[in-house]
């Protein structure tokens, strides 16, 4: 796979409310906690089988929550996806390198 999706670390910081990858083309990135779960791309997020992979757009990371977004766990799935598990107690969201990097708001000018 491309440098581009592969992650060479991940860390969530809950004080800014942001999750942060650093990929291994020297790319960071950084994504608020709300869009990401916004985003979530499991069937009942999406809305049903036939709106799965459509693509995220990146101004769902403007969007702001007084709820406080917190990730217990994040599971690594192969080599190519993470399972993020929130505090809300959803868990059912599968993150495709490919799909982070695709729609990572520092790189689409959004933040
Ligand atoms: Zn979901």
């Amino acid at each position: 796979m491309e440098a581009k999706y592969q992650i060479k670390k991940i860390t969530v910081n809950s004080e800014i409310q942001e999750l942060q990858i650093s990929w291994a083309d020297g790319h960071h990135s950084r994504y608020p906690l709300e869009g990401l779960r916004r985003a979530c791309p499991c069937v009942f997020c999406q809305g049903g089988h036939e709106k799965m992979g459509a693509p995220v757009n990146p101004e769902i990371f403007l969007e702001v929550s007084d709820r406080n977004r917190s990730i217990t766990r994040i599971q690594q799935v192969g080599n190519y996806a993470i399972q993020i598990f929130w505090n809300d107690g959803h868990n059912t969201g599968i993150y495709r390198y490919e799909k982070l990097r695709s729609m990572c708001p520092v790189e689409n000018g959004v933040i």
